[in-house]
């Protein structure tokens, strides 16, 4: 009997692990919530008391939130609008593009999904919105900045990068700083006909890569540790800026800061943008506009790939069908690890079983 309970005792702990909400259940919108996740950026992590908060409700630092979606597109605001810290309309329809454009359920209301997403430290370059809500059938969620810019060069196309001589960090060497970037570039060559070559002169490369501190003059300044990575201008603008107050780094196994962040994900995200490509609604896709710590997501997904090859065309080497097949199977995998071997019904029926023992 004594270990029947203690199997109970194990389901019902977990029962109530897996049941548990991603942040804790809020009653009142006015007290902070201190987060333990380190996951969490330390910018946006107030954010946190908005958990449920509802509409009409009046929440202190409410602007801020209005704020954050203003600047990443999803609340037009005049230069004479008084930002008030009532949860409106507005803002309720700022929620409602939001989600719909990064494929969360669209709930309207400040859920775990939506606020762990908003609180995630992501790329600084406005989300395209309108671009993924007009129709529930769309396949294809890659977007492109307005009036689809690209680079127009001579056939095979060759763009040139390179690093600012002043604008560099010291605790990521030259050679190393070359190699991720070359990673990142090929990763794009691979798919597309377009040849990347670093070059020496800064001031006459396409594309001008940068590490900056806060306000750097191009009307987008960073916030420090996480909230904005970094962000890459549309085509042919070419500049490529990332945040300097980051833990930029080549490897996790080396770097122990829960603040850490992969340097060639951001990069290969970057050059996209930089390429002409928009944010994308696909989460798994480089061009999704978040990174968390911690995370590595270089590899092209087939969203990133044909939204890239709209632009330029197919690099002749590169089979399509084949990061299909691989991307299918591999989601084929997931969805089988995602089955648990218990389901919460199971642990439920034995959790009553529990009861009626006891
Ligand atoms: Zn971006
Ligand atoms: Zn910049």
């Amino acid at each position: 009997m004594f270990q029947l309970f203690s199997y109970f005792s194990f389901l019902l702990f977990c029962f109530l692990f897996l049941s548990r909400p991603s942040f804790p259940a809020r009653t009142t919108p006015d007290t902070t919530t201190v987060l333990t996740a380190n996951t969490l950026n330390a910018t946006w992590q107030e954010f946190s008391r908005f958990l449920d908060v509802g509409i009409g409700t009046q929440a202190s630092g409410m602007s801020e939130l209005k704020r954050y979606f203003h600047r990443f597109g999803y609340l037009s605001l005049s230069a004479t609008d008084n930002l008030t810290d009532v949860f409106d309309t507005q803002l309720q329809s700022a929620v409602i593009a939001y989600q719909t454009n990064l494929g969360l359920p669209v709930t309207g209301k400040l859920d775990s999904d939506t606020m762990s997403l908003i609180m995630s430290p992501r790329c600084g370059v406005t989300d395209a919105t309108g671009a993924t809500t007009k129709a529930l059938h769309v396949t294809k969620h890659f977007t492109y900045f307005y009036g689809k810019p690209r680079w127009v060069r001579g056939s095979p196309m060759r763009l040139t990068y390179a690093f600012s001589p002043d604008n560099m960090i010291d605790y990521i060497s030259n050679a190393e700083m070359g190699e991720v970037f070359k990673r990142a570039f090929s990763r794009w060559a691979e798919v597309i006909p377009v040849n990347f070559t670093q070059g020496e002169e800064y001031e006459n490369a396409d594309i001008k890569i940068g590490f900056y501190h806060g306000d750097h003059g191009d009307g987008q300044p960073f916030d420090g540790v996480l909230g904005v990575l970094g962000h890459g201008f549309s085509p042919e603008n070419g500049r490529l800026h990332l945040d300097a107050a980051e833990t930029w780094t080549v490897d996790f196994a080396a770097v122990k800061s829960r603040v850490a962040v992969d340097l060639e994900s951001v990069a290969t995200h970057e050059i996209g943008h930089v390429l002409g490509l928009g944010h994308s609604v696909v989460q798994e896709a480089v061009m999704f506009p978040s990174l968390n710590p911690r995370t590595k997501k270089v590899e092209l997904k087939v969203d990133d790939v044909e939204g890239v090859q709209a632009l330029y065309g197919s690099n002749p080497n590169f089979k399509l069908s084949s990061l299909e097949e691989s991307e299918n199977s591999s989601n084929e995998a997931v969805g089988l690890n995602l089955r648990s071997p218990i389901s919460k019904w199971t642990v439920g029926v034995l959790v009553v079983a529990l009861v009626l023992c006891t």
